[in-house]
């Protein structure tokens, strides 16, 4: 077989794993042999450049395997799990930024011809620059780097202004179509370079005023974004591996996207056009009531002794890596005879299925964790909601307050419950900065601590109801 076939093959093999990978990601239980896929899919296509015959720099090839490889494994096992969504935003800047850097060097070589091909370039470059200055920004932001949310005078017309200047720039490199065909290389370098600039400052202009409870959706949609461009350039570079990948990411991107906006109930032209800025943020007049404190030995008795208890997660359970002893504290309510469910927002946490991916290494079983569409229904015969760490999740002004950040998003009906028990630190707000009518409701009982702890001391006082 000659190396070309070869090559080849191993892209349509590397591509129907990346597939794979993906289809395995759409259940818990198959999720990890996805990745395993997807990760193989990835070294066939690394080892494949190796014997790509226009490949001649293997010392820089090998060079940068070792450096990112390792920059790699090691944030791979350090990283938290409530720092993850920083390091999706770090990895699809990556992907972006290389997209935007593959078109930029094969313009420089004059290695772009034909209409066809110069378009997609383009297209990749604009699309992927976006993205990478875009991430850089969602990273900044959810790494605490960059805590005020910036809105120009006119935002969207200086977003409309910036998008139509890199517009025109690039239909100016289509036309020109390569600096040989220009006849001025110098000015058609600086066309590139001033596209570039402009493509650049587009991505931190529209994320920029994006701040609050959409910013999982901007980094999806930049992911998205990230797989176009990939696909594009991937056509540039004649390389079927990359064409699938970008656009396998690019649709799922697309699709994810969706389904977070759905869950936040924030169409995506209006996360990006009529972003939640600091203003927005209601300070919770209108709600009433006063917040009542229960001990854990009260709490543990109310659970002890209900039919049916549903455990809603939220980001707290996952700062306090309070997941170990919720399950336990499951296993324990069970044995005394009280039916236990999981209740699972789509956006709690700090990313998509961050709660799944808690409970299922803390060995919940999968049928115990359900949706919000599962759930809702059945709050009302719950005996206890109890409400770990979770606060935006759960806010009943979603439903009600017109004026609230958050209104129109679906929430999980803990204030339906006979009693609710909110075990959190103290009067802290949730990601979206707003306060919670829920827990100033009369069927209320806070249990102050952080959840490591407070599980902890409604387990011992369960124990000691026992027998
Ligand atoms: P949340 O609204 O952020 O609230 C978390 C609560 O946990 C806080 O009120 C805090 O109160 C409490 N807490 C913090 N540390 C704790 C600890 N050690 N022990 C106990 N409690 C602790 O969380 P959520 O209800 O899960 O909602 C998620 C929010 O994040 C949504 O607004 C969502 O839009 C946004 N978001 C989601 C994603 C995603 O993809 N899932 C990504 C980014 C943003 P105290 O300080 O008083 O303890």
């Amino acid at each position: 077989m000659s190396a070309r076939i070869l090559i080849q093959v191993s892209y349509i093999v590397v591509a129907m794993l990346f597939i794979l990978g993906l289809r395995s990601m759409a259940s818990p239980v198959t999720a990890r042999r996805g990745i395993v896929w997807a990760g193989v899919g990835m070294v066939i296509a690394t080892l494949v450049t190796f014997i790509t015959p226009e490949m001649k720099n293997f010392v820089l090839m090998i060079a940068a395997i070792v450096i990112g490889g390792s920059i790699a494994w090691y944030l791979g096992k350090v990283v938290k799990m409530t720092d993850m969504p920083q390091m999706v935003a770090v990895y699809n800047g990556m992907g972006g930024g290389a997209a935007a850097a593959i078109a930029a060097l094969e313009f420089a070589r004059g290695d772009v011809h034909g209409t066809m091909m110069t378009v997609l370039a383009v297209l990749g470059a604009l699309i992927g620059s976006v993205a990478f200055s875009g991430s850089c920004v969602a990273f900044a932001k959810l790494q605490g780097l960059m805590n005020r949310v910036w809105r120009l005078p006119a935002q969207n017309a200086v977003n409309f202004v910036m998008a139509l200047i890199a517009v025109v720039l690039g239909g100016m490199i289509i036309y020109a179509g390569s600096a040989d065909s220009f006849g001025d290389p110098m000015k058609f370098k600086l066309m590139l370079i001033a596209f570039f600039i402009v493509s650049l400052v587009l991505g931190v202009i529209l994320t920029s005023p994006i701040g609050g409870a959409d910013m999982p959706v901007v980094i999806s949609l930049l992911n998205a974004f990230t797989g176009l461009a990939v696909g594009f350039e991937g056509y540039v570079l004649g390389n079927p591996a990359l064409i699938i990948a970008g656009i396998v990411v690019g649709a799922s991107g697309t699709l994810l996207t969706q389904l977070m906006a759905k869950a936040m109930n924030r169409p995506i032209t209006n996360i990006i056009f009529t972003p939640i800025t600091g203003e927005a943020i209601s300070s919770g007049e209108g709600i009433t009531g006063s917040l009542k404190e229960v001990s854990a030995l009260d709490a543990a008795a109310m659970m002890r002794y209900a039919q049916k208890v549903i455990i809603i997660p939220g980001y707290g359970m996952a700062v306090a890596g309070a997941q170990h002893k919720v399950w336990e504290m499951t296993k324990l309510l069970e044995e005394e005879g009280v039916e236990v469910k999981f209740a699972i927002h789509p956006v709690a946490g700090r990313m998509p299925g961050h709660m799944n991916v808690l409970l299922a290494e803390a060995g919940v079983p999968y049928d115990k964790i359900f949706d919000l569409e599962e759930i809702n229904e059945e709050f009302p015969q719950a005996d206890v909601a109890l409400v770990i760490g979770a606060n935006d999740v759960v806010n009943p002004s979603a439903r009600t307050d017109k004026s609230s950040p958050i209104y129109g998003m679906p929430i999980l009906n803990a204030d339906h419950a006979q009693n609710v028990i909110v075990i959190k630190r103290g009067r802290g707000v949730g990601y979206s900065g707003i306060e919670n009518a829920l827990f100033y409701g009369e069927n209320t009982r806070m249990l102050y601590g952080s959840a490591q702890q407070a599980v902890a001391q409604v387990i011992a006082n369960v124990k000691s109801m026992q027998g």
